[in-house]
C-alpha cells in the first residue's frame, strides 16, 4: 500500500486566469492521470528557466479523486466515486460521523471541501475541471463532455473523440456534479480517457491532454511548453470517430457472472446481435449497430460495456 497525498501538485501562474483543478485516480487504480499531473507540474516549473517570456494564467491544482482507492490500488472500495456525487446528500452527509460513512462518502466530502477551499482562496471567475481517467479496455482515447457548446468545443481542441450523451446514461460523476450550479462560480467539468490502465502510453496522453486544456483555457500560449502534444493525439485519433452518441449502457450487478468475450478495443465496430460477452443467462448481444466503449476487462465496475453510434 502506497501512502499518498490528495494534492499532487500546483502552479499558480504569473498572470490572472482560470482555476484549472485536474483529478487523477478517481478510479483508484487508475494511476495513469496522477502521474501525469506530477510531470505537467515539473514541465511548469522548468518552463521559465527554458523560456523566461513563459507565462502562466491562472492556477493548475492536481487532486487525487479517490486517495484510499488510490492508495490500496482498487477502483473503489465501497462503491464507485464517479457515481456518488450527490448535491442533495451532500448536507446529510455532512451532519453524520466521518467514521461512520463508507469511503466513497468520506471521498466524496472531502474531495468537494478541497474544491471549495481552492475557490474560495483562488476567487476565480473560471474553474475548468479536468477528470483524468483510463479503461481496462484498449485502443482509444476519448473526452466525454456536456452538450453544451463550449464544452464542446473545449473537448474539441483537446484532439481526442467526444462522447456525447454519457450524462443521461450514467449518474453521479464529476461531470454532473462540478457545475456552476453546485460550485457558485461559473464551472466547465470535462473527463479525458488516456488510453488502458496500465499502458507506458497512457501517461504520455494525458499529460498531452492536460497541455491541450490549458492551451484551450487560454493560461499558456499556443507556442510555449513543449508542443509535440497536439500532435501525439492529432496522429492518434486519426483512426477514431470524431463525435460519438451514447446508444445503449449495459448495466451489471455483482451476481450477474458477467465476462466479456476478450479482445474488444474501445471504438470497435460490432453488429446488431452480435454476441459480445456472456452472463448467467448465456450469451449477452448488442441491440443496434455501433462501436463498443469501455468494455469491462476488471472485475470492479458496474458497466460491462456501452454502445456509441457516430454523430459525424
Ligand atoms: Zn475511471
Amino acid at each position: 500500500m502506497i501512502k499518498a497525498n490528495r494534492i499532487i501538485g500546483h502552479y499558480e501562474g504569473q498572470e490572472e486566469g482560470p482555476l484549472f483543478i485536474c483529478l487523477g485516480a478517481m478510479h483508484g487504480n487508475e494511476p495513469a492521470g496522477v502521474r501525469a499531473i506530477e510531470l505537467v507540474v515539473k514541465m511548469l516549473e522548468v518552463e521559465p528557466i527554458r523560456n523566461p517570456h513563459f507565462r502562466y494564467r491562472g492556477n493548475f491544482v492536481g487532486l487525487v479523486g479517490n486517495l484510499k482507492a488510490y492508495e490500496e490500488g482498487k477502483r473503489y472500495l465501497d462503491k464507485d466515486l464517479n457515481r456518488s456525487f450527490d448535491a442533495d446528500k451532500l448536507s446529510f452527509l455532512e451532519t453524520q460521523d466521518p467514521q461512520e460513512l463508507d469511503n466513497e462518502d468520506r471521498e466524496f466530502l472531502e474531495l468537494d471541501r478541497e474544491v471549495r477551499v481552492l475557490i474560495a482562496q483562488y476567487q476565480p471567475s473560471k474553474v475548468i475541471l479536468l477528470d483524468l481517467h483510463t479503461t481496462s479496455s484498449h485502443g482509444g482515447i476519448f473526452t466525454i463532455c456536456r452538450e453544451r457548446e463550449e464544452d464542446i468545443e473545449l473537448g474539441a481542441a483537446m484532439h481526442a473523440p467526444i462522447v456525447l450523451g454519457m450524462l443521461s446514461g450514467l449518474k453521479g460523476t464529476t461531470l454532473h456534479y462540478f457545475t456552476t450550479e453546485n460550485m457558485g462560480v461559473e464551472t466547465i467539468p470535462i473527463t479525458f480517457e488516456s488510453g488502458q490502465h496500465v499502458e507506458g502510453l497512457s501517461v504520455t496522453r494525458a499529460v498531452a491532454g492536460i497541455i491541450n486544456c490549458m492551451k484551450a483555457i487560454d493560461s499558456v500560449d499556443s507556442d510555449v511548453v513543449e508542443n509535440h502534444h497536439e500532435e501525439i493525439l492529432i496522429k492518434y485519433s486519426e483512426s477514431l470517430p470524431r463525435v460519438t452518441r451514447l446508444i445503449e449502457r449495459h448495466a451489471i450487478a455483482e451476481n450477474d457472472a458477467f465476462v466479456m468475450k476478450p479482445g474488444f478495443l474501445n471504438f470497435q465496430s460490432v453488429a446488431k446481435g452480435e454476441v459480445v460477452a456472456t452472463d448467467k443467462n448465456g450469451p449477452v448481444t448488442v441491440s443496434e449497430n455501433g462501436r463498443l466503449l469501455m468494455p469491462l476487462y476488471q472485475l470492479q465496475g458496474e458497466d460491462g460495456f456501452f454502445l456509441v453510434k457516430e454523430v459525424t
